[in-house]
């Protein structure tokens, strides 16, 4: 059984093939309507060019049955850029003995101009004019691309299609019945959905990311997001159905203008992010100037009325587009700039996807579904990794600062925090000491005789011992006290919450174990010694300033009294912890 539907599979594709060769040679065979069909029809079609001024329906028709038609050899016909205007034929069968109803969908939205004849044993049977140069509310079935709904009497139909339009023309034909025709447009508008949902959602997030960061990047992001939504609606026919179904002269000529516009935008969104002003001022001017050549030749095109000229300039612009994208982000790569990494990426995508449609578009290439659609596709991917880029830019610029700000608050030789550092740490502790009437007490310590130490064993060694003696610093306080170096030699140690008698016992400790440091040298070892002040939070003490200077008033006394002891405020009532 499986075996016969094998066999019978093989002699059909056997079959498929020799009757597609003996149509190639005999020439093209009608289109059965009882064949149903998802595929464009172009290899059922023959054409001709006009060559000189237009044709007459009848005209064609006489050209068509002396045989000056070609059979088209591919599915989608495609006469590219500023073609002469085409005529097609297609032969339509129904072999049934009831008429048939049938869609004829041609997939394209910027034909300028399509004429439809259908006829059957020499006498028309029905005329339509459509094309993008006529209002869209005159279409026969209204719908973006170009859709008749006709009646098939049994036996042969003949159609006759004639296009001229200075755009690609690219005519994708199908054949459909009203069911499948829906399911296709439902299909299409879902994708579309999908796509603009995602380009919407992505852009409203930059224009917010712009209004609270104020990074101009996430503004010129939002910008190519939206010029590229513009230029998509355009030609996928959604903003002549949605937007300007009656503004006819818009619709000529938005195409070129907003395909420009997208690779404009592309352009400034780069040169933002990649600064190519300040890193790369050559290649910089080079981009202004190649922008600004194109942006004149334009708006000659434009005043000339060209649309042509117009529409080929854009297809270039756009090409080129891509490649100066590719450029910049190997260039800014190879400069060493990390986030250019996901741009390369990025703009990797959206090139080989713009360089896909624009070819089959232009006819270089087969025209189907995914080379159609790839513009969209590496859009969407280009999108995503624009936007993880940025993020990254963001991250790394905000690491940077966080960085810059310790650096700033660091002592760079022993690592302790600076006086800028200390006095930021120790604002919101001495705020609430003041408030809650709680102990605080400072402890300023001078190294004795550090000026010697320099002087006999060098600066270096002088530094030496200043890290120690800050290790030591460090490791000796509790987690929430605050040591900072004050100045040259000298030492802060700031205590929250911390009783006289504590205050004391520290210093105290801490007076030990400098006395116990053994600071080694190449000829021996260096040990120091130093004198505390240790004062403590009083009424009098409106600032943290005035403890302070109680503090070095104490460290002087114990300088005059000998060096190598602490000298400590008479101390008042207050409260060690909160309870
Ligand atoms: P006293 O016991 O009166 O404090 O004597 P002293 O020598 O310690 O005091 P003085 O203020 O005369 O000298 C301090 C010396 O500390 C002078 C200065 O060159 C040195 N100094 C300051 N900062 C640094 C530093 O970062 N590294 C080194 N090696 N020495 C420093
Ligand atoms: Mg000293
Ligand atoms: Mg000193």
């Amino acid at each position: 059984m499986q075996i016969e539907t094998m066999k019978l599979r093989a002699l059909l594709i056997l079959l498929f093939f020799a009757f597609l060769a003996s149509s190639a040679q005999a020439g093209v065979s009608p289109i059965s309507l009882l064949y149903p069909s998802q595929h464009p029809l172009g290899l059922f079609t023959s054409s001709l060019q006009e060559q000189q001024g237009p044709l007459t329906p009848a005209e064609a028709e006489a050209l068509y049955r002396a045989g000056k038609f070609t059979a088209t050899t591919t599915a989608v016909p495609n006469f590219g850029i500023g073609a002469r205007p085409a005529w097609l034929h297609l032969a339509v069968n129904n072999p049934t003995t009831a008429p048939l109803t049938r869609r004829l969908v041609l997939e394209n939205t910027w034909l300028d101009h399509v004429d439809i004849y259908f006829s059957s044993a020499g006498s028309r049977l029905s005329t339509y004019h459509m094309g993008d140069a006529l209002p869209f509310t005159s279409r026969p079935i209204v719908g973006r691309f170009f859709t008749v709904e006709q009646s098939f009497a049994p036996g042969t139909t003949d159609l006759f299609i004639r296009i001229a339009t200075p755009d690609p023309m690219v005519v994708p034909l199908y054949l459909l019945t009203a069911d499948a025709a829906r399911e296709r447009e439902v299909r299409q508008e879902y994708t579309y959905g999908l796509i603009y949902g995602s380009l919407i959602a992505l852009m409203a997030y930059n224009a917010m990311l712009f209004f609270s960061l104020g990074s101009q990047r996430f503004l010129f992001y939002a910008l190519y997001l939206a010029t590229f939504l513009s230029m998509n609606l355009t030609y996928t026919g959604h903003g002549f159905a949605w937007l300007w179904p009656n503004s006819i002269k818009w619709q000529l000529w938005s195409h070129p203008l907003l395909i420009f516009a997208y690779a404009l935008s592309g352009l400034m969104f780069a040169a933002r992010f990649l600064d190519t002003k300040a890193n790369f001022p050559r290649l910089h001017r080079g981009l202004i100037g190649y922008s600004a050549l194109f942006g004149l030749l334009m708006t000659a095109a434009v005043a000339l009325h060209s649309q042509v000229y117009a529409l080929l300039l854009s297809f270039v612009f756009v090409f080129l587009f891509s490649i100066i994208m590719l450029v910049l982000g190997t260039v800014s790569v190879r400069a060493g700039y990390k986030p250019a990494r996901y741009f390369l990426i990025a703009a990797l995508a959206a090139m080989i996807g713009a360089a896909l449609t624009t070819l089959s578009v232009w006819g270089f290439i087969p025209f189907n579904n995914w080379t159609y659609h790839a513009v969209e596709l590496g859009m969407l991917l280009d999108a995503t990794l624009l936007a993880l880029a940025l993020a990254y830019q963001f991250r790394v610029g905000q690491e940077e600062r966080l960085r810059a700000e310790q650096l700033a608050q660091k002592d760079p030789l022993t690592g302790l925090n600076n006086r800028r550092a200390f006095y930021d740490k120790t604002a919101a502790p001495w705020s609430m000491a003041q408030r809650s009437g709680r102990c605080v007490s400072v402890i300023l310590l001078d190294i004795d005789w550090f000026k010697r130490i320099n002087d006999t064993l060098g600066h270096a060694h002088g530094d030496k011992v200043l890290v120690a003696i800050a290790r030591l610093l460090q490791a000796s306080v509790r987690q929430y006290d605050i040591v900072a170096r004050w100045g040259g030699e000298e030492f802060i140690v700031f205590l929250p919450e911390t009783s006289p008698d504590e205050a004391v016992q520290l210093a105290q400790r801490l007076r030990a174990g400098i006395a116990q440091l053994h600071i080694p040298h190449e000829t021996g070892e260096t040990r120091v010694t130093a004198s505390f002040g240790v004062a403590q939070k009083e009424a009098g003490h409106a600032t943290l300033d005035a403890l302070i200077a109680a503090a070095d008033h104490l460290l002087y006394q114990s300088k005059q009294e000998g060096r190598d002891r602490i000298s400590a405020s008479h101390f008042m009532q207050c409260e060690a912890r909160g309870n």
